[in-house]
C-alpha cells in the first residue's frame, strides 16, 4: 500500500496517477512471479475536479469545506448562489412541491458507524441520483452532507450520474462540521449558499485492468478471480479505497504461490480500472473474457478497506453455505467467524452476475472504513497493517480452498442474475 500510494498517488482514471499505477501493479505483479502478467484496456470518462470555493452568504458570512461530487458539471466561474431547502432524503423532497424551485437542495443524512457499513448505501443513493431528482423539481443546485463519519472537516466526494433529459446542475459535498452549521443556521431562517466548482468533464481515456495468475496444477482454464480496483478518487492517495484491496489480493496471490502444491485451478488476480467512475474496468474485462465466464468458478474481491477480517459473504447458488462452510475452521481463528448471504457482490464483480458466477467477499471491521473514505484523509498512515495481514490471509485461505476443492460453488440461479439499476 504504501509502495503504491507513494509512487502512484491518487488515481482518478485517466490522470497521470492512474498511468503509474498501470504501470506500478505490472512490476509489482512481476516482482512477486505471477504469470502471464499483462495490462488489458479499458476506455474510461475523463474528469477533472478544478478549484472549489463555498460559503454562507446569509443570514452572516461562513467559510463551507465542500468538494463536487465526481461527474459533476461546475458552475459558471462566479459561482451559483441561491437560498437552501434542506430536506432530509430523497423521499421527502417531492413533498416540498413548488418550494424546491431555485433553490439549492441540501440532502441533510447523517450516516451511522457501523462494523458492517450498513448506513452508507442510503447516503451513496442520495450521492449518484439526488441532483438529477432536485433539478427535476426546478432546484438550481444540490449540496449534500458527505457520506462519511468522520468529525473532520474534510468532505468526502463520490461518484453521482445525471438522467438524461434532465438539467444538469451543479452537485457538491459538505464535510459533516460544515453540514452541522447549514442545519443550525436553518433553524434561524433562511440561508442563503454561493459555491463554485471548476470541475469538468474532458472525454475518455485509455486505462487497463492490470492481470496475472498462478497456473492450475490440473485444470488451468477454470479461473478463481480475485479482484480489488486499481483507481482511487482524487482527493487522499486511496491508501484504504482501494489500496489496501489491492494490497489484500496481492499478498493472497504470494502466499499462494508460495504454497505447495499450487491449486488445481488457476487463481487470477485482476486490478480493476476506473471503479469509483463507472465500472469501466469490470465491464470490459467482462467483454473481454466473456466466452470464459462459464469456467469462471468464483470470484472475489477486497475493497473494504484496512479492517480486521469478520466474516465471509457469498453469492451463490443453494448448497453453497455447506461447501463453503468447510473453510470455517481456518476462517475463525483469524476472526472471521460469520457465513452469509451478499446481496450482490463486489462493485466490480456485478457484470459477471449475468454468467452466474458465485460471487465472495471477506467481510471486514468498517468501523472506522467511512470517517477517510473518498477524502483528503484517505492516506497510507490509516493502514493498519495486523489488520490487513490478517484479510490477505483470510482472502488466500477462501482462494485457496475454491481453487483446490474437488467440489464448485453451485452457480447463482437465473433469477437472480439481474444488475442492480445503479450499475447497468
Ligand atoms: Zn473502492
Amino acid at each position: 500500500v504504501r509502495d503504491l500510494t507513494d509512487r502512484a498517488g491518487p488515481r482518478l482514471a485517466g490522470s497521470t496517477g492512474d498511468t503509474r499505477a498501470v504501470a506500478w501493479a505490472l512490476e509489482t505483479m512481476r516482482a512477486l512471479g505471477l504469470a502471464r502478467v499483462r495490462a488489458e484496456p479499458a476506455r474510461v470518462p475523463v474528469w477533472r475536479r478544478g478549484p472549489e470555493t463555498g460559503e454562507v452568504t446569509a443570514p452572516r458570512p461562513h467559510t463551507l469545506s465542500l468538494t463536487a461530487l465526481g461527474g459533476s458539471v461546475g458552475t459558471l466561474p462566479g459561482g451559483l448562489e441561491a437560498e437552501v431547502l434542506e430536506v432530509p432524503s430523497l423521499e421527502a423532497l417531492a413533498a416540498r412541491g413548488s418550494r424546491v424551485r431555485g433553490r439549492i437542495v441540501f440532502f441533510n443524512r447523517r450516516m451511522e458507524r457501523s462494523a458492517d457499513g450498513r448506513s452508507y448505501g442510503p447516503s451513496a443513493r442520495i450521492r449518484a441520483t439526488g441532483a438529477s431528482l432536485a433539478a427535476r423539481h426546478g432546484a438550481v443546485g444540490m449540496l449534500m452532507r458527505s457520506a462519511g463519519t468522520s468529525r473532520a472537516r474534510f468532505p468526502h466526494t463520490g461518484s453521482m450520474r445525471y438522467e438524461p433529459g434532465v438539467p444538469r446542475i451543479p452537485a457538491a459535498a459538505l464535510a459533516n462540521p460544515d453540514a452541522d452549521l447549514l442545519e443550525r443556521l436553518g433553524h434561524e431562517g433562511p440561508v442563503r449558499v454561493r459555491f463554485r466548482l471548476g470541475c469538468q468533464s474532458a472525454g475518455e481515456a485509455e486505462s487497463a485492468n492490470v492481470v496475472g495468475e498462478i497456473e492450475g496444477r490440473e485444470r488451468p482454464g477454470e479461473i478463481v478471480l480475485l479482484g480489488a480496483h486499481l483507481d482511487s478518487w482524487d482527493l487522499g492517495t486511496g491508501a484504504l479505497d482501494d489500496g489496501a484491496g489491492c494490497a489484500i489480493v496481492l499478498e493472497a496471490a504470494r502466499l499462494i504461490a508460495a504454497t505447495a502444491p499450487r491449486p488445481r485451478r488457476t487463481v487470477r488476480v485482476v486490478l480493476f480500472a476506473n471503479e469509483e467512475g463507472g465500472l469501466s474496468g469490470a465491464f470490459a474485462y467482462a467483454r473481454a473474457h466473456a466466452a470464459e465466464l462459464a469456467s469462471h468458478v468464483a470470484a472475489l474481491e477486497a475493497d473494504s478497506g484496512t479492517g480486521r477480517p469478520r466474516g465471509l459473504g457469498y453469492n451463490a447458488g443453494p448448497g453453497a453455505a455447506r461447501i463453503l462452510a468447510r473453510v470455517r475452521p481456518v476462517l475463525v481463528p483469524l476472526g472471521a467467524a460469520s457465513l452469509d448471504r451478499m446481496r450482490f457482490g463486489g462493485a466490480d464483480l456485478l457484470p459477471l452476475l449475468p454468467a452466474g458466477v458465485p460471487l465472495l467477499g471477506v467481510r471486514q471491521d468498517m468501523t472506522r472504513y467511512f470517517d477517510y473514505h473518498h477524502s483528503a484523509d484517505d492516506t497510507y498512515d490509516k493502514i493498519d497493517p495486523r489488520a490487513l495481514d490478517a484479510a490477505a490471509a483470510a482472502v488466500a485461505v477462501v482462494a485457496y480452498a475454491l481453487a483446490e476443492s474437488e467440489e464448485v460453488l453451485p452457480r447463482i440461479p437465473e433469477g437472480r442474475r439481474k444488475l442492480p439499476d445503479w450499475a447497468r
